[in-house]
């Protein structure tokens, strides 16, 4: 592979609008019928609405075909051929990895992979690895005991196959993995937002190590959370460890199917090659297309074989554009990549709360720590949020002030007004994967 060639495969990467559409078409009419000859579990869902593949003769008719959502998939599991049940759609011997969501709520689902699947993970990842500058002499560090979750396998796999030198940090704590980065001078890092920002206090506090002068990491890839796009949690991690932060986006049950490339445009390509993504009206259901429309994403992906993801409701809030994008791919963008999960934005007072807008202030203020909660309750009949926020010795000898600046800021970036409780450093809880800091207690009051 040339390394001086932008694109991990040229030619789907800049494929016309046009040209793309219509390879979209061909290879989503092929998986729904795949699911539909493999697949019990896919097959009545089709039956009950009375559809047939052949149904399907335009990217526009894709909306007749019925969604899928993660509960649908937990009682059809757990039963022959065990676990994975009704939508396995292909013999148990094909299948060579097992996985499991990572969800903090809930029964996991599991997630069959067949070599030919691993594969295509491994290309996802390494599409988007190359896209955000990766190149064999890369070494890259793994700060992570991977355990049964898919990310950063695939992170791993695709590092190697582009050509990194690739060293997984499992197992060892923080301390250990940061003299790890010094002792092989690592420089590439996967991990997620939260766990960026913990290391480089780990390092500071405990080593005596500026990772931005010490250590010589100069791209940071995140996953498993939100965070690398917004803006202030992105120059927090920048600015700790001197390196170029990207995002991506991707689920256990439908792969890696969103990244932020070198240029850092603020929004996430998808990768439309090998997934066919829509945008859906929260409230109606109806396929949203005008730049500036934010709503649900329902996603397929185009190539999964063993247990495959044909319109899975992902509940991933983002919004359309269609802004081009300097690196010359053709992917759509999505700015702000996911600026909410649909469970989490709720209405508060009637208007719509998005986590993300939150931490963007958050992360803004300089005497203001990493970590912070935000609890929305009912007060009587009215809704209260609460935010709890670290601040720092020199910040707290100051906290009136620092109190009134963060709410008129909250409330000029959300509309809605906040009830702050400020905690001191170290004090809140601490989270290395999918962080729980949005609680809505509302449900279980009522
Ligand atoms: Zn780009």
């Amino acid at each position: 592979m040339n390394k001086s060639i932008p694109y991990w495969n040229p030619y789907l990467e800049t494929l016309s609008r046009e040209s793309l559409e219509k390879l979209q078409l061909k290879k989503f009419r092929r998986i729904l019928k795949w699911t539909y000859t493999r697949s019990k579990f896919h097959r009545a869902l089709y039956e009950k609405v009375g559809l047939i593949p052949d149904d399907i003769k335009s990217l526009d008719d894709v909306r007749l075909v019925p969604k899928v959502e993660k509960s649908m998939m937990r009682p059809v599991q757990r039963k022959d051929p065990f676990p994975y049940g009704d939508a396995l759609c292909v013999p148990l011997e094909d299948v060579t990895s097992f996985r499991q969501t990572s969800g903090t709520t809930g029964q996991p689902v599991y997630q069959a992979d067949s070599w030919r699947d691993w594969e295509w993970w491994s290309e996802c990842w390494a599409t988007l690895l190359w896209a955000q500058g990766y190149r064999p002499d890369d070494r890259v560090f793994l700060p992570f005991g991977y355990n049964i979750f898919v990310a950063f396998w695939a992170a791993h796999y695709a590092s190697e196959k582009i050509g990194c030198e690739t060293v997984p940090g499992g197992v060892l704590d923080t301390p250990s993995r940061i003299l790890k980065i010094v002792e092989i001078k690592a420089t590439a890092m996967m991990a997620t937002p939260t766990y960026v920002l913990g290391m480089a206090d780990v390092a500071r506090k405990k080593l005596g190590i500026n990772p931005a002068k010490d250590l010589g990491i100069k791209r940071i890839t995140c996953a498993g959370e939100p965070g690398a796009l917004v803006p202030s949690t992105k120059k927090r991690m920048e600015d700790a460890w001197g390196a170029k932060v990207f995002d991506h986006a991707g689920a256990t049950e439908i792969g890696a199917w969103g990244f932020e490339c070198a240029c850092q445009p603020g929004a996430l390509h998808i990768n439309e090659a090998m997934f066919l993504a829509q945008v859906e009206d929260l409230d109606t259901g109806e396929i949203l297309s005008e730049p500036g429309a934010k709503g649900k994403l329902v996603i397929t992906a185009l190539d999964r074989l063993a247990q495959p993801c044909v319109r899975f409701d992902s509940k991933d809030i983002v919004e359309l554009s269609n802004e081009v994008c300097e690196c010359g791919r053709t992917y759509r963008l999505l700015p702000g990549g996911v600026i909410g999960r649909a469970d989490d934005i709720t209405k508060v007072k009637g208007v719509l709360l998005a986590p993300s807008a939150i931490e963007d202030v958050v992360r803004s203020f300089p005497g203001l720590g990493n970590e912070y909660e935000v609890i929305v309750e009912k007060h009587g009949d009215v809704d209260h949020i609460l935010i709890r926020v670290e601040v720092d010795d020199e910040a707290m000898s100051n906290s009136q002030e620092l109190e009134a600046k963060l709410k008129n800021q909250l409330r000029v970036k959300t509309n809605l007004g906040y009830q702050i409780e400020l905690h001191k450093l170290g004090s809140l809880p601490r989270y290395e994967v999918k962080a729980k800091r949005f609680k809505d207690l509302r449900k279980e009051q009522e």
